[in-house]
């Protein structure tokens, strides 16, 4: 169009208007992409963790001849008022000293005699925790000098079959038969906080199949088991969904409970879990290959082809 001279051609508000409404609409379009983007980039991150930490017991397989790290021991001994045994974090794989040095750890300072065998042996940095995790108590931690997590809302290792907490229903995934070692009347209770009493680990030996069984997971606390899922029938794990990212901050800030054993599926929509099994491979995994059934109506069930790592 020509311009009258002298005088620079101006957008007109039509023009002005569609160029807004084209920006509009690629913003749009580009914003989802964007968020994909952004959870795919968190689903990788999330498997390199777990990769990590399979080099880290692989490392300590070596080192202990043939065990792998254990979700915990010997939480025997301590009642907490309400007669439950107090969760002893110092037992529990993130605060063993083996874990915390191979993947580069806060160490908990010897002399902080105030903090042993708190709750601070269960932090860790990013590197042991799920990008796609509810990003709870996201804490800087002065005598560590570290911005620091709480493992149990980030991954969990399989105690199916070694689970000797007695923390109500828990024991029902215990099997002496084939894991002496998770034993719980073995030191009884545990003379100190080294001391490897009921084992609730698995030595490579004993793991069939390996390929196939899960170690660790996306979980919403420190050990995971086959019954970690929601089911409306049981008034303690009756809170529904507690397995997404929806829920996973509801449940635990809302109503204050405690989520045992439960699979996190946080990646892809809330359908998939990150699993490292016991050879050491990650594998983005959906909810459907680890329960079966349904998780609101109360009916799923761990599938033992991935869980039941003794059988
Ligand atoms: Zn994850």
């Amino acid at each position: 169009m020509p311009t009258p001279a002298g005088r620079r051609h101006a957008f007109t508000l039509v023009e002005l208007l569609v160029v807004i409404g084209i920006i509009a609409v690629l913003v749009a379009m580009l914003l989802p992409v964007l968020g994909k983007a952004k959870a795919a980039a968190q689903t990788i991150e999330c498997a390199n963790n777990l990769r990590q930490l399979g080099i880290a017991d692989s490392q300590y397989v070596n080192l202990t001849r043939g065990w792998h790290f254990p979700g915990y021991w010997g939480a025997r001994g301590n009642t907490s008022g309400s007669g439950m045994l107090a969760y002893n974090y110092n037992r529990t794989f993130p605060g063993m000293y083996e874990f915390r040095k191979s993947m580069a750890q806060p160490m908990i300072p010897q002399e902080d005699v105030a903090n042993k065998g708190n709750i601070i042996f269960n932090y860790v940095t990013d590197a042991c925790y799920c990008p796609g995790a509810w990003y709870f108590d996201y804490s800087y931690y002065a005598p560590l000098n570290a911005h620091v997590r709480p493992m149990h809302y980030s991954y969990g290792i399989n105690v199916e079959g070694v689970d000797t907490d007695s923390h109500l229903w828990l024991r029902q995934s215990l099997d002496l038969v084939l894991a002496p070692q998770a034993d719980w009347k073995l030191n009884d209770p545990p003379a100190s906080a080294h001391e490897y009493g009921s084992f609730a680990g698995y030595r490579a030996a004993q793991v069939k199949r390996p390929a196939e069984k899960l170690f660790m997971c996306d979980a919403l606390w420190i050990n995971v088991n086959m019954h970690g899922v929601s089911n409306k029938a049981d008034s303690i794990r009756g809170y529904e969904g507690n397995y997404d990212i929806v829920h996973e901050s509801h449940d635990v800030k809302t109503n204050g409970i405690d989520i045992y054993r439960s699979t996190a599926w946080r990646h892809s929509n809330n359908n998939y879990a990150n699993v490292l099994f016991f050879d050491g491979h990650v594998s983005l995994t959906h909810k459907s290959a680890l329960f079966t059934g349904d998780s609101h109506a109360g009916t799923a069930k761990g599938d033992a082809r991935i869980w039941k790592v003794l059988e």
